[in-house]
């Protein structure tokens, strides 16, 4: 049939694909980054950006061009793993819990209630992870061991506030780890809130928003009066179409430790994003230095699980110690392996000793300074 994706369209005229599917929206065509349009619809789309396109020109532009992400493009989408930044008290716990609240359905009774720093909201049918450890701490301790723990960070700046010296930090991390930034323009409800303001020094720092012709993404919020947050929620789904998002459920489970902790009658407690793979109760899994077997998980709602898809944040119990915040995991085949795959990493890991021991060494006079 003669038809072109959204992506590929946007590829072929080179125009950023929310502004494209913004433009499909305008001319009545509802469509996704994956959806097909007719060669004459998209020739359309493109001569509103002021390109000259006729069909078959479209047509050969495609034909021409290699899909993207080869290897995994066939592997089923999985929601976005979200990260809230910014400045401190420009709203981001109480942003986190104005998505929580209003997008998170009752939890179960008979679970455990408590927290386990992260949590899965549900829009319009898809789903989206939010990180809620502070958010820098998990960015350095992560990026600090090589994994990349978050496809998008919402930026919060303060409407009354503006830009302050964390949400410039916040623009680095994000920046230096390759992850999109949505900015969310919080406080709207203020009277003193000036959101101009703050666009003018997004823009001072390389952020143009899409008002201002330039292609990051603005949501006014009041994390307070609940505003903006649909808004907010739908921008992170178009953004996670346009960022592609695979994984395979088939695959044994990798992830990241996302917070850890020592339950006085459970034990040792793990909240783990599983970012590939399907982790299972019973599994042996490798974590830092130490393997154990999974023998509970829980959702963010309390809720036993059996299994625990790509992107989905789950407590585990059963490892035999706290594993590091920002360990990764792998699920491995049997004990064996896993005892096989640590001692490998203890003989590959430099000979490190803590400064406290190396000035209590030098003291004794058994090194010199
Ligand atoms: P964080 O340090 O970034 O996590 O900021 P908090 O979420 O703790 O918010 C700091 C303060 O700002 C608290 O007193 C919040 O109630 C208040 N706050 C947060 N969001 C809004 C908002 O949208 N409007 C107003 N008026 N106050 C807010
Ligand atoms: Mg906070």
């Amino acid at each position: 049939p003669a038809a072109i994706s959204v992506r590929q369209l946007s590829q072929t005229i080179r125009q950023n694909p929310i502004e494209v599917i913004k433009q499909l929206m305008r001319n009545g065509l509802m469509a996704n980054i994956n959806e097909v349009i007719d060669y004459e619809a998209a020739a359309r789309i493109a001569a509103d950006f002021g390109i000259e396109a006729r069909p078959q020109t479209v047509r050969a532009a495609t034909k021409r061009k290699k899909p993207e992400h080869e290897e995994t493009k066939n592997l089923p989408l999985r929601p976005p793993v979200v990260t809230i930044m910014g400045h401190v008290d420009h709203g981001k716990t109480r942003l986190l819990d104005a998505i929580r609240q209003t997008h998170v359905m009752e939890s179960e009774a008979g679970g455990i209630t408590q927290h386990i720093g992260a949590y899965q909201v549900e829009v319009k049918g898809q789903k989206i992870t939010f990180l809620d450890t502070p958010g820098h701490e998990a960015f350095t301790a992560m990026r600090a061991r090589g994994a990349r723990s978050t496809d998008i960070t919402v930026l919060v700046v303060a409407a009354d506030d503006g830009i302050m010296p964390q949400t410039l930090e916040a623009i680095d991390h994000a920046r230096a780890a390759g992850v999109p930034i949505v900015v969310a323009i919080n406080k709207i409800d203020k009277p003193t809130a000036n959101p101009d303001r703050v666009k003018q020094q997004l823009a001072d720092h390389g952020l143009v928003v899409e008002d201002w012709g330039g292609d990051t993404i603005a949501v006014g919020t009041s994390a307070k009066e609940r505003k903006g947050i649909d808004d907010l929620l739908e921008n992170l789904l178009l953004v996670a179409e346009m960022e592609d998002l695979h994984a395979d459920p088939n695959a044994p489970a990798t992830g990241v430790v996302i917070e850890a902790e020592m339950d006085k009658s459970r034990g040792a407690m793990a909240t783990v994003l599983v970012q590939n793979g399907s982790l299972k109760i019973g599994d042996t899994i490798v974590v830092g230095d130490t393997f154990g077997k999974v023998k509970a998980m829980f959702s963010d709602q309390g809720k036993h699980l059996r299994k625990a898809d790509p992107s989905t944040p789950v407590a585990i119990l059963g490892l035999p110690s706290v594993p590091g915040v920002g360990d990764s995991f792998s699920a491995v085949e049997s004990e064996r392996q896993a005892r096989q795959i640590i001692s490998e990493r203890t003989v590959k890991k430099p000979a490190t000793v803590s400064l406290a021991s190396l000035h209590d060494q030098i003291a004794a006079g058994k090194v010199k300074e």
